[in-house]
């Protein structure tokens, strides 16, 4: 190539470049003070926004400006240590930073033949999970959007398998005519997995729900009869509780039918990467497929999720494809062949970089510090005298101030004090505040601060029960 002249955007780019960096940087501390959710005045302004579409081009410097001064206050400090909404977490200063590296690349991380470091590092970064988290090796894997695609791509492939054992090629030849499949789900699944089967063409209301106990965890007892092709969709993290469902005893009883079972650890299945945590998590290896998330627990920037499944070739032969113009592999992991996307940004780099930076020892710390956060806040809010309702096994913590209408407006005075964000829930009959610890960013003192936080607002709702 011949040498060519630096051009003056080079310039004007580095300065952009480093501007969002500063203004991030700035963002990132305030969030240190400022309010967790963003004032009603700074929601105002959005209005600002409601412009017509510019006519000619704007100088993206300004627009960059215009982004930060409207959209910024009017975000809610989800990547801040004292929010405790959702089950969500931050993002590590390491995948924040890959992250925009990894933008600034803008691969197209499809084909390994195209972007072969993004392939290989992907790779490597399913290799470290499937380690950690205790999957058996065989296990393949496969970066999609979060947990809910996670489920979808998990369940493309047990799909692919328990009909193709029965003689029917789903993917050639579609559901109408197919042996007819059993889904069995924990009266307590996720939304999300509902909506996957409904996705998958396997119905939102067809599945055979089994009951649960006072934990949200489905009852070995009460599985149903097991008769052709089934898949029986387990839980590692109950949504309210943070319960695991009896694995082991579930798994076997399945098997022993020849159905595939199936495990949504949005964050549960992380507790195989803690010794402290992993006792929960027993038996998480017999299954054949996983889901979890990693913008949740993990703590990388969204949108990040990630599919395993066990039986070597079954992923693939849901989500593979081929055509003329795409070159084949020479033998390298092309990714698309075994996500729903063809084209998609490199997800699997923000995983590495927080694999990479925390190790085996970070990754334990973070998660049982958030623990020992839940049960901080289940003992403080317990010795005032309130009712937790859940047992405080993971990051999980529900709580009642008294009847329903007191405690919605305890959340309601949580959510607007702005020391911390909680969410609200109703959980087996019982209406909560719902605390999930999961932030990288969170300390004891976060801990603490809204704990005074709590107690104090919970204190001057007047009718609250003691
Ligand atoms: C959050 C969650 C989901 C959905 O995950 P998304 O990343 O929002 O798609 C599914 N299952 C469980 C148990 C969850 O906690």
């Amino acid at each position: 190539m011949p040498p060519r002249t630096r051009r003056p955007a080079a310039q004007f780019r580095k300065n952009l470049l480093e501007d969002a960096a500063q203004r991030a940087a700035r963002y990132l501390d305030e969030l240190d003070t400022r309010a967790v959710a963003p004032l009603p005045a700074a929601i105002a302004r959005l209005d600002d926004l409601d412009t017509p579409m510019p006519a000619a081009p704007t100088d993206p410097a300004s627009v960059l400006a215009r982004l930060d001064e409207i959209v910024g206050p009017a975000t809610m400090g989800m990547a801040g240590p004292r929010f405790f909404g959702f089950v969500i977490g931050g993002a590590l200063p390491a995948t924040v930073a890959a992250n925009w590296l990894a933008t600034a690349w803008d691969q197209n991380a499809a084909l390994a033949t195209a972007t072969p470091g993004v392939s290989r590092i992907e790779a490597v970064a399913l290799g470290w999970l499937i380690d950690i988290l205790g999957l058996p090796p065989t296990t393949q894997g496969a970066f999609v959007t979060g947990a809910t695609m996670a489920n979808f791509t998990a369940l493309a492939a047990a799909r692919h398998q328990v009909l193709e054992r029965a003689g029917w090629s789903v993917e050639a030849d579609g559901l109408f005519g197919a042996p007819p499949i059993t889904v069995i789900v924990g009266d307590e699944a996720h939304p999300t997995l509902i909506k996957s089967l409904g996705l998958l063409g396997l119905g939102r209301n067809r599945v055979v729900r089994v009951p649960v106990d006072g934990q949200g965890r489905m009852r070995a007892d009460r599985l149903p009869r097991i008769e052709g092709p089934t898949i029986l969709c387990l839980q590692a993290g109950n949504l309210n509780t943070g319960a695991f469902d009896p694995f082991d005893d579930l798994c076997a009883a399945a098997h022993a039918a020849g159905a595939w079972c199936h495990i949504d650890g949005a964050f549960g299945l992380w507790a195989s990467a803690s010794a402290q945590l992993a006792p929960l998590a027993r038996g998480i290896g017999l299954a054949d497929s996983w889901a979890t998330d990693a913008h949740k627990w993990l703590n990388v920037p969204y949108d990040s999720g990630i599919a395993f499944v066990r039986e070597p070739g079954a992923l693939p032969a849901a989500m593979a494809i081929s055509a003329e113009y795409l070159p084949v592999g020479d033998g390298a992991r092309n990714p698309a062949d075994f996500t729903p996307e063809l084209s998609r940004r490199a997800r699997g780099i923000e995983v590495w970089a927080a694999l990479a930076s925390l190790g085996r020892s970070g990754l334990a710390e973070m998660f049982e510090r958030n623990c020992r956060g839940a049960r901080r806040f289940a003992a403080g809010l317990a010795a005032a005298g309130y009712e937790v309702l859940n047992d405080v096994v993971l990051n999980q913590v529900l709580v009642s101030f008294g009847t329903p209408g007191v405690t919605e407006r305890v959340v309601q005075a949580v959510q607007s004090d702005g020391t911390c964000w909680c969410g609200r829930t109703v959980w087996q009959g019982r209406t909560a505040l719902r605390i999930s610890v999961c932030s990288w960013a969170t300390t004891d003192d976060d801990i603490e601060m809204s704990l005074e936080a709590m107690l104090r607002i919970a204190a001057t709702v007047p009718t609250a029960v003691r």
